[in-house]
């Protein structure tokens, strides 16, 4: 039996093996760390586990809870519940959002903003209709999906042009409404309303933290893949490809370890550019360059990771706090003084007897260089970096202190990672939610000019553990 190869052991990479390792394929998942996950990786510090890529998701109990069940991790991958709260410090806000629903969600921000009520109801009335309307959502019944039909009339939209052309004009609304877009990265000028409410209604129905986070999904991948024989390559990448002499289609994949393995199918689930110079020049249209010349990277974060004196009795909670309200600015690069938003969140996945903290504030690894003076090469152990870090990690905690005033003196702060250090877990950007989806522009997605070659991941579909699943389950039966 010729092998299907999946570049990328991400959410996305880990995803795609099973599915198809499930239907009965040879499968080869390739990893370029030493070690499979991408950003589903935990870290220990202090006898602590702290997530890096995984702090909470939408989606259990209805497409998350289908997905796990088809790829029979529901035993190991379990939600755990949080509190969500917003905080927009300029207007004074801090309301706390209820995980029942979006008809609930609505009635909290209706009675926040009465003289909105009616407005804020259609708004999430359209998501909710967007998402009913989405047939990639209904996992169970894919042999039946038409993906076509998708395209709605919110496909033409912006999130922008959609609160605008229906009054929800209230500069708190601009950022309360589309709040999950700091959980996609794609500004409201520039998403496609139907593609932020495809992102968000998880999560604007229930978020949910994941019991011990990534380590549950990678307990959970590595059983399967012993059950059905996937065959796992760390600290490998794909170095040459050989092609039909006529037809569009890859024959041979030759890896960094010197192995060349026949090809029937390759899922690349990594960032573009590592499989682009790969594809021959004949096989590539101008309408496909076009796309992948023109795609730009989400924000990344800074992040810090710390545990909570026994005496705070924290409770699991996700707060985002934002200082200067305007989602386009935090969400574009340029703006890292004056624009910023710090999300939080307190575990009690009680290790050690303490909860653990995290904070992350949106940051582009452009303006992360800048104000370091460093590159993505000479970082490490340079002096300016380690006093850039000290100098965001004082200002999260400063954003920290706002929102939890008892926290302090009671909150250790054990690590700090930049943008830098997302390139680790995902190169070669370190961009926290891949390429941003633009109106009007597609990016590269499923099935390469090379028709046996696919795409995949945060780039390519939605990103979000959640949304990199869904683009695994739709490429799986396309
Ligand atoms: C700080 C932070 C917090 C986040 N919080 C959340 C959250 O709470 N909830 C949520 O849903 N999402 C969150 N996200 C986003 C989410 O983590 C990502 O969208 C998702 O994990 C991306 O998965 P992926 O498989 O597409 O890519 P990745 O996780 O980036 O995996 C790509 C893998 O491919 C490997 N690779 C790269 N190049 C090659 C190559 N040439 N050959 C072989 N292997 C290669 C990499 O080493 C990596 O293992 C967060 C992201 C960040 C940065």
């Amino acid at each position: 039996m010729k092998n299907t190869l999946v570049i990328g052991s991400g959410i996305s990479g880990l995803t795609m093996a099973l599915l198809l390792a499930q239907r009965g394929r040879k499968v080869i998942l390739v990893e370029k760390l030493p070690f499979i996950g991408g950003y589903l990786n935990r870290f220990s510090r202090n006898g602590l586990r702290f997530d890096t890529g995984l702090h909470f998701t939408g989606g259990f109990g209805n497409v998350l809870s289908d997905m796990l069940e088809i790829l029979n991790l529901q035993d190991v991958v379990k939600p755990a519940p949080i509190r969500t709260n917003v905080v927009l410090s300029d207007y004074g806000y801090n309301i706390s959002l209820p995980s029942n629903g979006l008809s609930a969600l609505a009635e909290v921000l209706s009675a926040c903003f009465p003289k909105y009520a009616g407005r804020i109801r259609k708004y999430y009335e359209a998501e909710q209709d967007v998402a009913r309307h989405t047939p990639t959502f209904d996992v169970k019944n894919y042999k039946q999906v038409d993906f076509v039909a998708q395209m709605t009339e919110y496909d033409a939209l912006t999130v922008q042009e959609y609160l605008c052309q229906n009054g929800l004009d209230a500069p708190e609304l601009q950022v309360i409404l589309p709040i999950m877009s700091l959980c996609h990265g794609t500004p409201p000028v520039e998403a496609p309303f139907s593609y932020h409410c495809r992102c968000s209604c998880g999560l604007d129905a229930q978020v949910s933290a994941i019991q011990h986070g990534g380590d549950a999904f990678l307990k959970g991948f590595r059983r399967e893949f012993a059950r059905y024989d996937v065959q796992i390559l760390t600290a490998t990448t794909i170095e040459r490809l050989q092609f039909h002499e006529t037809l569009p289609l890859c024959t041979y994949a030759t890896l960094s370890n010197g192995q060349t393995f026949e090809v029937d199918e390759i899922y690349f689930a990594i960032h573009p550019s590592s499989y682009l110079p790969l594809l021959p020049e004949r096989f590539l249209t101008p309408q496909f360059k076009r796309r992948t010349r023109n795609l730009k990277p989400t924000c990344s974060f800074f992040t810090i990771y710390g545990w909570l004196d026994d005496e705070i009795q924290a409770q699991n909670g996700l707060t985002f706090y934002l200082q200067n309200c305007d989602l386009n600015c935090i969400l574009t690069p340029g703006h890292l003084m004056t624009h910023s938003s710090t999300g939080m969140v307190t575990s009690n996945d009680q290790m050690n007897g303490h909860a653990t903290f995290t904070a992350f504030r949106t940051m582009f690894p452009e303006d992360a260089e800048s104000a370091c003076g460093c590159n993505r090469d000479d970082y490490r152990g340079n002096v300016r970096y380690l006093e850039f870090k000290k100098q965001f990690t004082e200002q999260i905690l400063h954003d920290v202190y706002q929102v939890y005033p008892h926290y302090k003196g009671h909150l250790h702060v054990v690590d700090a990672a930049s943008p830098m250090t997302c390139r680790r877990f995902s190169p070669p950007i370190g961009s926290a939610y891949g390429t941003r989806q633009l109106l009007g522009s597609s990016r590269t997605a499923g099935r390469l000019s090379v028709e046996n070659c696919h795409a995949l991941g945060h780039h390519v579909q939605f990103p979000g553990i959640l949304g990199c699943m869904l683009g695994a389950f739709q490429e799986a039966i396309s």
